[in-house]
């Protein structure tokens, strides 16, 4: 019995003994140790320096390479007294990561020696060689060249021996190639908006920042059962894997204690990620065995969109330190809980009032009211767009399963929110009414105080819901960058908010006082809003139809779905708000479409190989196990007894064969059917022959591979099963 997959298994259980780091001090010092932070900026730059820079991040205009250069010097300081010696931009381009170029601090002193020299022009722009990222056609070959560009308002931090500068990345004509680009221009369109909103409320308002708190899901396994799967190795996810006989079953999991050796792989991680900065406060363990989950405090939404893509690396390398690998992958394993990563959202003004949480009087509450119907309204008016955000070829797998929300958007507000937007709808005077706040809740169990009730209840099932002081993203998937969903809900809702400020004003002008006027744009605008509003049970078959009857949004296909950023409405809204234009639409359609076909390429050929290499030897091995058996018992009994004795094991064969053929022959059929649709050219169009007609071949060849796994002797399967994989002991 001694198969690779024996060996591995063995190492896997035996306990490893892991590093354990022991920091000294405590979280509240070491965090942002590595990072060129406000407080570090104001100890090395010259005071008049320091002041341009605030100027900078509050006007937003960009920065002079005067300034640039004294900041550059600073950060060379502070970074070579941290032992740095290399400095790359850290940008996002349109692929699944983050890149880097690394250069030496070194320049010749023309003396015939070398000196450590890192100008402003270096901080603010690189030229990476942008031919091999994706572009979508926008940056034609022979024009390679693309730029990467300072964000200064994500700060500059140290990452082994390297100086990381966030960047923002674009083609030599000014089209974005990255998510920071476009995410940049949406945040400036709904401060815009939404302060000037706000000061139909309060004068006083300046500036609106959108927040962002993402819930990070994640899956391990270790390290030596993942190496021996390369399904896992190569997509990402398991291709076949029959169930384990127990899995999430008895909701064991879910805030269970964490394994030992678990929790030293999150104490390094959170370690880690505090010494750059990154707020985590919350881990525990997910509904899936060996499923996680890290959440920091939230942040503004471009640094916290930076943080989640430096996360997400750091997980993936400390997790390989602990002999794990770490799993983004929204759907791993079939069968059980799939990863998601929630965007928690709100709205907040430079006066530090958050903008979705109710308020203390009529006219704080008449405000919350504006934000909570004008999200609503940019929901509702581009909810396909809102799934077009969160879809790809991996968060397909996961949602619409019994776990996740249903591809169809829709948002969830409770029951108490859903009464304050009734009785404003129905109400005819322009008397503002009050919401009742949190209340205190005597509980009959002794010794245990009063609680606090939220005036929210929870709804898992919806995919944007509201929950006391903010929206919900439920939809988005764990391997996704923050910034795509971001980009559609902002755009979304500062054009709803523009578009409120537009009628209020004209009524206005009419001569109506301003609370009848923002009532009266409310009510309309409720009214038109109310097919998003849903809070029911979303997993059901009824609310299929019922959406349908609503006009939402109910396609299922996911390069169909990428059509909604090129429909009429969305590229208006993206162009007026200054966010993409129609040329970058279609660019990134483009990739979104190569990457879909792409990834479903590869796993068919994974799974091609799989078959080939594992199943049908090893099956066919057994076969021949039991074969011999039956011709043994024919040479040594009695014709009839021979029979008896046999028959069970005849059957057997006969079974392994019907899998056998069937994995065979639509494997050939898979083959051939991929040679065909290859031959297309459009891009949409290979995407949707991928979905339509090579991605079913998966699913049914698993099947059988799963039911051959369940009848093959344990000791020849050759492929590390769920029960092993899933867990970590
Ligand atoms: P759960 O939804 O699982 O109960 P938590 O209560 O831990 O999760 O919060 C999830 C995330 O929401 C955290 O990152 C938290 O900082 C963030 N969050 C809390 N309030 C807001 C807000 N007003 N706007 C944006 N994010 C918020
Ligand atoms: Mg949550």
């Amino acid at each position: 019995m001694s198969s690779l997959r024996f060996n591995v298994v063995e190492e896997a259980f035996k306990k490893r003994p892991v590093h354990v780091p022991t920091p000294e001090e405590r979280p509240s010092e070491f965090y942002g140790k590595y990072v060129f932070n406000r407080a570090k900026m104001f100890k090395y730059l010259p005071a008049r320096t320091y002041q341009k820079y605030c100027k900078v991040l509050s006007d937003g205009t960009p920065l002079d390479l005067q300034t640039a250069d004294e900041i550059a010097q600073a950060m060379k300081q502070w970074a070579m007294e941290m032992g740095a010696t290399h400095v790359t931009h850290w940008f996002q381009p349109l692929t699944e990561g983050t890149a880097e170029k690394h250069d030496a601090f070194l320049e010749h002193d023309w003396k015939g020696g070398m000196v450590e020299e890192f100008s402003g022009k270096l901080l603010v722009q690189q030229e990476p060689d942008a031919s091999s990222f994706p572009s979508g056609g926008i940056r034609s070959t022979f024009e390679a060249r693309g730029y990467s560009a300072w964000d200064p308002a994500s700060p500059v931090f140290i990452i082994g021996d390297t100086l990381m500068i966030p960047t923002v990345f674009i083609s030599y004509t000014g089209e974005a190639l990255d998510y920071k680009a476009p995410l940049k221009k949406a945040l400036a369109a709904i401060d815009r908006s939404a302060t000037k909103v706000c000061r139909y409320f309060d004068a006083s308002v300046q500036r609106v920042t959108a927040n962002l708190g993402w819930e990070q899901e994640y899956f391990l396994v270790d390290e030596g059962l993942y190496a021996a799967r390369p399904d896992l190795l190569l997509t990402g996810r398991t291709l076949m894997g029959h169930e384990s006989s127990k899995n999430q079953q008895m909701d064991d999991h879910y805030f269970g204690a964490i394994p030992e050796r678990v929790a030293e792989f999150m104490r390094d991680l959170e370690i880690q990620a505090l010494e750059l900065g990154i707020p985590c406060k919350t881990r525990h363990n997910e509904v899936a065995p060996n499923q996680f989950e890290l959440a920091p405090i939230f942040e503004e939404c471009n640094l916290a969109v930076d943080h989640n893509m430096l996360v997400m690396s750091l997980m993936r390398k400390v997790a390989r330190k602990h002999g794990f690998r770490c799993l983004l992958h929204e759907k791993p394993f079939a069968g059980i809980n799939g990863s998601g990563k929630h965007c928690n959202w709100s709205l907040t003004t430079d006066g530090g009032v958050i903008l979705h949480a109710p308020g203390k009087t009529p006219e704080d509450n008449l405000r919350f009211l504006t934000f909570i119907v004008e999200t609503l309204v940019g929901v509702y008016q581009h909810n396909g767009l809102f799934k077009a955000s969160i879809m790809s070829a991996t968060n397909a797998h996961r949602l619409g399963a019994n776990e996740a929300p249903p591809a169809i958007v829709s948002s969830f507000l409770g029951k108490q929110i859903t009464e304050f937007l009734d009785s404003v709808e129905k109400s005819t005077t322009d008397a503002l009414i009050n919401l009742e706040g949190k209340h205190g809740v005597q509980l009959d169990i002794p010794q245990i105080p009063e609680i606090t009730i939220d005036n929210t209840d929870r709804n898992r099932t919806s995919p944007f819901a509201f929950t006391g002081n903010r929206f919900e993203f439920r939809a988005v998937g764990s391997m996704a960058n923050c910034a795509c969903s971001m980009i559609v809900l902002n755009s979304a809702v500062a054009e709803a908010l523009t578009r409120f400020a537009e009628r209020v004003d004209a009524l206005m002008a009419d001569g109506m006082e301003r609370i009848p006027a923002i009532l009266h744009v409310l009510r309309e605008d409720i009214k038109a809003c109310r097919p998003i509003r849903f809070d029911g049970n979303g997993y059901s078959d009824e609310w299929k139809e019922e959406a349908a009857r609503r006009g939402l949004d109910c396609e299922t296909s996911c390069p169909l779905i990428f059509d909604r950023y090129l429909d009429e409405d969305s590229i208006r809204m993206f162009e007026s708000l200054g966010v993409m234009t129609r040329e970058e639409l279609e660019a990134r359609n483009e990739i979104k479409w190569e990457t879909y076909h792409k990834k479903i390429q590869i796993e068919s050929r994974v799974l091609g190989d799989l078959v080939m290499n594992h199943v049908i030897p090893v099956a066919t091995r057994y076969q021949s196990v039991l074969a011999d058996n039956v011709a043994r018992l024919r040479a040594t009994f009695s014709p009839e007894e021979a029979e008896q004795l046999s028959s069970y094991n005849v059957e057997l064969i006969r079974r392994i064969n019907r899998h056998t053929t069937f994995i065979t022959n639509a494997v050939d059929e898979m083959i051939e059917t991929r040679k065909r649709v290859n031959r297309i050219e459009d891009e949409r169009a290979l995407a949707v022959a991928y979905h339509d007609e090579v991605a079913p071949f998966l699913d049914s060849i698993r099947y059988h591979i799963d039911k051959l796994e369940l009848i093959v002797e344990d000791g020849m399967w050759t492929l590390p099963k769920y029960r092993e994989l899933l867990w970590i002991r």
